[in-house]
């Protein structure tokens, strides 16, 4: 019987044929697959007053956007503890300092009302992360930057293709970042996307993903390269590759089935394991979701014997996250009270959700828990 992994991309022939393809033009670079892929993003995003910038990965995402709201040393930056390390990364490179808050025990996403209450004079913003099939308040989240002057850096690499309140993911924040890395909904092996508000701050991200070069975007989209140009600004080696975005292409064609596909999976193992007594299920009907990952909470005694259960019936599980006051350099960074996020991080479980996952797989899971918990 073969394992069953948590997370696996979905590459096909198709995937394979595109990046054989790109080797094949040989310019291997950022050029027009990158500037093609920004524009198939933006389309299925529906954007219409906001600009798509693609960069190497979305831990470089989120550094642009620190950089680019200009969070500097002495400025504090609100994240949930409960986030990933990429998130962390990101305010720690720019020299700030990450203020921890806790969760809302429904949604799993950042609780707007304990933000709102570490919110200083130096608050320069607010990361508001979608887990999951959850979505954050983005309503609250922009009264607050309206209030307090301070931005919101949305972290939707959880939430590509989904929908708040009926508004695609992308197309409201204040700045909208995307993950494409190996296990996320769609991959481009490594990348990310920034979406901002502004032609300016677009113009600001083309420099600082070049390592602070002038390069006109336009030009290096048909492959080509300016030999002069200025160099304006501090800037890190962060554009997207020819190869990476041609992969992106074919995926992007496929977020409909990927969707529909993560979709039907979660709806029967919520029915599933919903009847179970002891485990809690995201708080979803998953119909204006583009699902990432699906998880289960249990009582934190039964967490590990679950998880070695599984792994005997060959079902891995994961866990997202470890919060961050958790880690060796996280420890002394400032908080509110951490409460829910500690008691979910102790209960929570992800389980195995692919895209296109087969019904033999999706069967093996659904048995194995419900098994473990009849015994
Ligand atoms: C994956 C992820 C990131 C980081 O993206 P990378 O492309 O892996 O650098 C950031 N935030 C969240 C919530 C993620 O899941």
């Amino acid at each position: 019987m073969h394992e069953i992994p948590v997370f696996k991309p979905l590459i096909t022939e198709q995937e394979i044929n595109a990046a054989t393809e790109s080797l094949r033009i040989g310019w291997l670079g950022m050029g027009a697959a990158v500037g093609e892929f920004e524009q198939h993003l933006s389309d299925y995003l529906g954007l219409q007053d906001r600009h798509l910038v693609a960069v190497s990965t979305g831990h470089a995402a989120l550094h642009l956007a620190m950089m680019l709201i200009e969070a500097c040393p002495g400025d504090e930056i609100i994240t949930p503890s409960f986030n990933n390390i990429a998130d962390f990364q990101a305010i720690l490179a720019v020299g700030a300092t990450p203020v921890f808050c806790d969760i809302d025990e429904r949604t799993l996403c950042i609780d707007l009302v304990k933000a709102e209450a570490l919110i200083t004079p130096r608050t320069k913003a607010i990361i508001v992360m979608d887990y999951d099939c959850c979505l954050a308040d983005h309503d609250q989240a922009a009264r607050l930057a309206e209030q307090y002057g301070i931005r919101i850096i949305h972290d939707a690499a959880h939430s590509l293709g989904s929908a708040y309140k009926g508004r695609k993911v992308g197309t409201f924040s204040d700045l909208c970042m995307f993950s494409f890395d190996p296990v996320k909904t769609i991959t481009t092996i490594d990348g990310g996307a920034l979406v901002v508000r502004s032609e300016a701050e677009k113009q600001v991200l083309h420099e600082m993903r070049l390592i602070g070069m002038g390069q006109p975007a336009a030009v290096m989209y048909e492959n080509k390269r300016a030999w002069t140009y200025d160099v304006q600004r501090l800037g890190f080696r962060y554009h997207l590759a020819n190869l990476h975005a041609a992969i992106g292409l074919v995926q992007l064609t496929k977020m409909p089935a990927i969707t529909y596909s993560r979709q039907q999976t979660c709806k029967r193992y919520n029915e599933h394991f919903g009847r179970l007594p002891l485990v809690q299920v995201p708080h979803s009907d998953f119909n204006d979701v583009t699902p990432f990952l699906y998880y289960i909470r249990v009582p934190a005694e039964h967490r590990q014997p679950l998880r070695d259960y599984m792994k005997a019936d060959g079902i891995d599980t994961g866990i997202h996250w470890q919060p961050g006051h958790y880690f060796a350099l996280l420890k002394d960074m400032p908080r509110g009270k951490l409460e829910v996020t500690e008691q979910i991080a102790s209960e929570i479980l992800s389980l195995p959700l692919h895209s296109m996952m087969s019904e033999d797989d999706v069967l093996r899971v659904i048995t194995s828990v419900t098994r473990y918990f009849e015994a």
